[in-house]
């Protein structure tokens, strides 16, 4: 994500270096290429010119502080421009009412059924709501089997009326529903055209017009550059939408319209979805991403994550085991479904500051842990808990049952040992001890 221009910028801030102060010359060159790198990041074409404009404006005004290096500054201002461009700060959205009425609007194939389930989930697991998915698509039966199974798989109900073809009123008849049923979230899907056409502008409209949802969020996919940009455009005028959800901004390498839909349509983005699967999406903090675009990590949403996934009881236990050197490969297997369930590693390295850059060349994939994963599987219970029973025929046949070989099964026993004595040092209190004796 962002990739490209994240390297460019950096480049055109390099150009800045051994120069005392920022002048109206020596600055000229870095602002040309800080608007190449947007152009070519599928920005438009007058954001990027007043974004520069504003740049120049800002670095001249700033120059009386001269402890800053003319290209600290630089990254500074761009940095703050950027979180600026797309929003300033994360909006959240609004949930006041009883129910709250969300509609969903954008073309076929934009996202919309799965950020519909995705954020019954979110609304589920993070906000303690109830909410009531409505299938809102009666032209193709796939969409609504689509929406059932994502509801299932989220563990909200859908709301669907067989055989009826009219949206208005099935959205009118969900919302009764969600009122007797107590659901305090309404989300519904519509169906979109593969280009923005009259029928569906009206449709929505007209669902629009009869149910008065409290928020209309615009979803559209990031992958689709200027294209997204200008179909926001035409749904804003038509809608009055209240946020827009940018989907598939795992696959979007330039970050075009991320940088240029807020400016455009003046509505916020309010979530990014990140994946395919139903927890894949983030909600929108601009000052974040802008951190990310230039290199300075997102430890903020890192600490967030692990938050989420930290389970204090468990812990607790781990700490235990630890102590009494009984840090078994079960409990590593455990360790390592945590991480997992973090999110996808690269994109979890590139949140820390200066990593995500130096791994950004290496092929690191979701499945960095498979061999690990498969090794340990493949142990008894036994084996599991008291690794030293794991002779050289148990090895053998470990390697033959996980699909690897001898010397893997080695090494990962080897670290084992060596992790689970540091760490038994480490809870002991002995590490302080190794600590302050060692050579100052
Ligand atoms: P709809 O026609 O607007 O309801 O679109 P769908 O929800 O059916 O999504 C269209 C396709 O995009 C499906 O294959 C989804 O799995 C995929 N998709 C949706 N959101 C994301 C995302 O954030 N990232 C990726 N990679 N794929 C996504």
């Amino acid at each position: 994500m962002f990739d490209n221009l994240s390297e460019r910028l950096e480049s055109s801030f390099k150009l800045l270096k051994g120069q005392g102060r920022i002048t109206e010359v020596n600055i000229a060159e870095t602002l040309k290429d800080v608007r190449r790198a947007l152009l070519d990041a599928d920005v438009n074409f007058k954001i990027a010119k007043e974004f520069t404009k504003d740049v120049k404006e800002k670095a001249l005004g700033a120059n009386v502080l001269n402890a800053v290096k003319p290209g600290q500054l630089m990254v500074k201002i761009v940095r703050d421009e950027l979180a600026q461009l797309m929003g300033g700060t994360a909006e959240e959205i609004d949930l006041k009412r009883q129910p709250a009425v969300i509609l969903m609007a954008g073309l076929q194939g934009s996202g919309k059924t799965t950020f519909s389930g995705k954020l019954a989930g979110f609304l589920k697991n993070k906000k303690s709501k109830n909410p009531l998915l409505v299938a809102g698509d009666v032209y193709r039966p796939a969409a609504i089997d689509q929406l059932k199974v994502v509801g299932e798989q989220i563990g909200a109900p859908v709301y669907t009326e067989e055989g009826n073809k009219n949206p208005v009123k099935i959205a009118k008849a969900a919302i009764k529903e969600a009122k007797t049923k107590g659901h305090d979230v309404v989300i519904v899907d519509t169906a979109g055209r593969l280009a923005v056409d009259e029928d569906m502008m009206k449709e929505i409209s007209a669902i629009k017009d009869a149910i008065n949802p409290h928020e209309i969020l615009f979803v559209v996919d990031s992958m689709t550059g200027q294209d997204a940009v200008n179909t926001a455009k035409e749904f804003n005028d038509r809608l009055d939408f209240n946020g827009v959800i940018l989907t598939k901004l795992d696959g979007d390498t330039r970050g075009g319209a991320a940088l240029s839909i807020r400016k455009v349509v003046d509505k916020p983005i309010k979530f990014v979805g990140t994946g395919e699967k139903l927890d894949a999406l983030d909600v929108f903090h601009p000052d974040r991403m802008a951190d990310r675009i230039l290199g300075m990590g997102d430890v903020v949403s890192l600490v967030e994550r692990a938050q989420e996934q930290f389970d204090e009881e468990q812990a607790r236990k781990l700490n235990k085991k630890l102590a009494k050197n009984q840090f078994d490969f079960d409990d590593f297997l455990g360790q390592i479904q945590q991480i997992k369930k973090m999110g996808n590693i690269k994109d979890l390295a590139s949140m820390i500051p200066g990593v995500g850059k130096a791994l950004k060349k290496m092929d690191i994939d979701d499945d960095a842990f498979k061999g690990i994963e498969a090794i340990i599987r493949a142990m008894t219970p036994s084996e599991r808990q008291q690794p030293n029973i794991i002779n050289g025929s148990r090895r053998k046949r470990i390697a033959d049952g996980s699909g690897t070989n001898v010397q893997e099964v080695n090494r990962l026993i080897k670290q084992f040992a060596e992790t689970r004595k540091m760490m038994k040092a480490m809870s002991s209190g002995k590490m302080k001890n190794m600590m302050r004796n060692m050579p100052q």
